[in-house]
């Protein structure tokens, strides 16, 4: 396994290889867990030389978030990596060249949600992954349902933009208590840890009332939203899967209940798919 630290050697080594099969890019902010090594075992078929980055990207943190306490273990990291027999680990301490002046912006998709409390969030994941799929010249490309917005946003962005890199989309992986696997869980304290516990339950009770036959989105989202412990809740809605735009009552299109909320100073999120199941093209 190769380590790749900085973007012209990262650029160098896909030069050498892009000829001679398909480069796929596992992008990661680190404190690798099993979800992001689902990732890796998603694409390891779909490619033939797997790319891993690992990069806390300043780009999509806010004043205030949590950037500069973010958890990091690169040689946790690097073990995940080479047991998941990566070809290249690409971690950098820095991305972005001198006069770097470009910011990718994809609207729309990213104006309510996590949009909406995590102001300019999305404009640096779409930047940094801009770059990445430059750098990296990946043709395939995974992300996890477990942050569907985003999932959603970049799918948007490659089409947009026609870039060469396919998106393929990876299932969210839970803990055994159910709670979504998630670099900040590390950050919860045990009483905080079983309340998180809640959002994914109240999230499943939304969907199995939705298979029950309730339609009606105000009265899924006000007992779903009872359901939940947490400290703060961001927001608990249930939107059109494809264009994440609200809903108000379940049809025939897939849909997605999705939650942000807050445990101190730490905000996790969770979603579920709602409905007619969403078949990715
Ligand atoms: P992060 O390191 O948190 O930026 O996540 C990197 C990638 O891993 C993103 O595509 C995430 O959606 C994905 N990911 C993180 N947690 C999970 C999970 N529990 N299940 C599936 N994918 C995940």
């Amino acid at each position: 396994m190769d380590l790749l630290d900085t973007p012209d050697a990262m650029t160098n080594w896909a030069r050498g290889r892009e000829r001679h099969g398909v480069i796929g890019l596992v992008p990661t902010m680190g404190f690798l867990h099993e979800g992001h090594a689902s990732l890796m075992r998603r694409l390891r078929p779909l490619c033939d030389h797997l790319v891993v980055s690992i990069y806390v990207n300043p780009l999509q943190f806010g004043p205030g978030e949590d950037l500069d306490r973010y958890p990091r273990d690169p040689d946790g990291d690097m073990a995940i990596c080479r047991r998941e027999e990566v070809d290249a680990v690409f971690m950098p301490d820095d991305l972005y060249p001198d006069g770097f002046a470009t910011q990718v912006a994809v609207h729309g998709l990213t104006d309510r949600l996590c949009g909406a409390g995590r102001p300019g969030h999305f404009e640096g994941v779409t930047t940094v992954c801009a770059r990445l799929f430059g750098l990296t010249r990946c043709r395939v490309s995974t992300f996890g349902e477990k942050d569907f917005q985003q999932l959603m946003t970049l799918r948007r962005m490659v089409e947009d933009l026609a870039l060469p890199v396919r998106i393929v989309p990876a299932p969210l992986v839970r803990d055994r208590d159910g709670v979504a696997l998630s670099s900040r869980n590390k950050y919860l304290s045990d009483t905080e840890r079983r309340r998180a516990a809640t959002l994914h339950r109240a999230l499943f009770a939304l969907a199995d009332a939705v298979d029950e036959g309730e339609t009606d989105v105000a009265s899924l989202v006000r007992d779903a939203g009872a359901a939940v412990d947490s400290d703060r809740l961001e927001y608990l809605e249930v939107v059109d899967a494809r264009s994440l735009a609200p809903l108000e009552r379940i049809g025939d299109a897939p849909a997605r209940a999705l939650v942000a909320a807050h445990y101190g100073t730490t905000r996790l999120i969770d979603n579920v798919a709602v409905g007619a199941p969403l078949s990715w093209s």
